[in-house]
């Protein structure tokens, strides 16, 4: 998978938030501030949130 951006569901609040998949810093749920994803190697690290489909 090499899609730039991912459509992601906050665990918390269930708010869908289009994150890049490269993030290379924590990005934060927009509703509830929540932590949805977290850098590591390079990559965003999905801490808090679930893919709901990856975006071209
Ligand atoms: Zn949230």
């Amino acid at each position: 998978m090499a899609s730039k951006f991912l459509k992601v569901s906050c665990r918390d609040c269930g708010a869908e938030v289009v994150v890049f998949s490269k993030a290379t810093s924590v990005i934060p749920c927009t509703v509830c501030g929540a932590t949805l994803t977290a850098p590591s190697g390079g990559k965003a690290d999905l801490v808090g949130c679930t893919v709901i489909e990856a975006l071209e």
